[in-house]
């Protein structure tokens, strides 16, 4: 055996052991914790048949998008008020479990892709969660404030000090920050996918076959990490106050739910204006030109401005999603991980599946 195919076999070897209690945890929870929880919910799934084509449905499409949206910054206030201003470890986890608990039962009873009710991918974006969270607490975030502090310091604290419209309406306040926010989003999102490299990293978020309200966490916590700091810099300048920034957050993690719910929302003019179910599905499209579109998180009206929307009249979009020509692409926790690294190689053995498939 050469050196090369000794070393190839070694981190082989290597990556099928440590690969092992990642596997073992993934079916434990999708066994015995997601067990009942999946029980309960294929319960829903003949009443769904039941109301199919009734006015009953109509109204939960149309309704519950707008009602969730005034909700969470209505509760973000009210929460404000109660003297939160800041967004804890436990807040994030116990909101969470809010919306699961409104949201799996939803995505069962008007399902907008009965495919994408199978939950085989959850356990993965259950250890991603917690390992974001996790990374993003203990590394990202004191990494973010030591560069953003730097940086802010270096050019002068006073630039910007009195940019914010402190006098506008708090509710106008959050819709600012949202948009001016999901600028930098923006571009930094069609960066990842016009610059192969960072189409490395971002394919971890892409790497789903479907969606449901859970998986907009899924991402490889790199490109969290460089996301956070990218936008981070020129929000620091804008002086937000505290409570805006924190209505803000809640009203982002709200529509980040939606974005991959497999609520079949019927959003009429929301669809222009928010990051919705419908034209977030077509980001997810396999078809390159439509996934490289729709690139806003929170709002759309920057690809309706810079030309990247895409929201064919009277189409829907399909569920077949994911990435095109990879079908090598890994799918556990471990693989994920590792696949930015491993993206050459992956791309290799997907071309080499492909040529295969025409030979034959
Ligand atoms: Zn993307
Ligand atoms: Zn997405």
């Amino acid at each position: 055996m050469s050196n090369d195919n000794q070393v190839k076999s070694f981190w082989k070897s290597t990556y099928k052991v440590l690969e092992k209690p990642f596997l073992i945890s993934e079916k434990i929870v999708y066994r015995f914790i997601m067990a009942p929880f999946r029980w309960l919910l294929e319960k829903i799934d003949p009443l769904a048949e039941k109301i199919e084509g009734t006015l009953f449905r109509k109204i939960l499409q149309v309704s519950i998008y707008p009602l969730f949206l005034v909700l969470c910054v209505y509760i973000g206030f009210e929460l404000v008020r109660g003297g939160y201003t800041i967004r804890s470890f436990l807040g994030t986890i116990l909101l969470f479990l809010v919306f699961g608990a409104i949201f799996a039962p939803l995505e069962h009873l008007i399902p907008f892709s009965k495919k994408w009710l199978n939950d085989k991918e959850t356990p993965t974006d259950v250890m991603l969660f917690f390992g974001h969270k996790f990374w993003g607490d203990y590394i990202n975030a004191p990494i973010k404030l030591a560069t953003i502090t730097l940086v802010v310091q270096e050019i002068s604290p006073e630039i910007g000090r009195n940019i914010w419209p402190m006098g506008f309406n708090p509710v106008l306040q959050v819709f600012l920050l949202l948009s001016v926010k999901d600028f930098f989003r923006y571009w930094y999102h069609r960066w990842m996918h016009e610059s192969e490299f960072m189409w490395s990293w971002h394919a971890v978020h892409h790497s789903s076959t479907r969606l449901y309200w859970f998986n907009g966490t899924r991402s490889h916590p790199i490109e969290g990490l460089i996301s956070s700091i990218l936008w981070g810099i020129p929000l620091a300048f804008i002086h937000a106050p505290a409570e805006i920034v924190f209505v803000t957050g809640i009203l982002g993690r709200t529509i980040g739910r939606f974005q991959h719910t497999n609520m079949d929302i019927l959003a009429g003019p929301l669809d222009y204006i928010f990051s919705s179910p419908k034209n977030h599905r077509y980001h997810h499209s396999k078809k390159i030109e439509e996934g490289n579109s729709n690139y806003g998180g929170d709002v759309i009206f920057w690809d309706i401005l810079f030309g990247t929307f895409h929201l064919p009249k009277g189409e829907t979009p399909s569920d077949d999603i994911g990435i095109d020509g990879m079908p090598n692409y890994p799918q556990t926790f471990l693989g994920l991980m590792l696949a930015p690294f491993n993206y050459r190689k992956i791309k290799r053995e997907a071309e080499a599946i492909e040529t295969n498939k025409k030979r034959m």
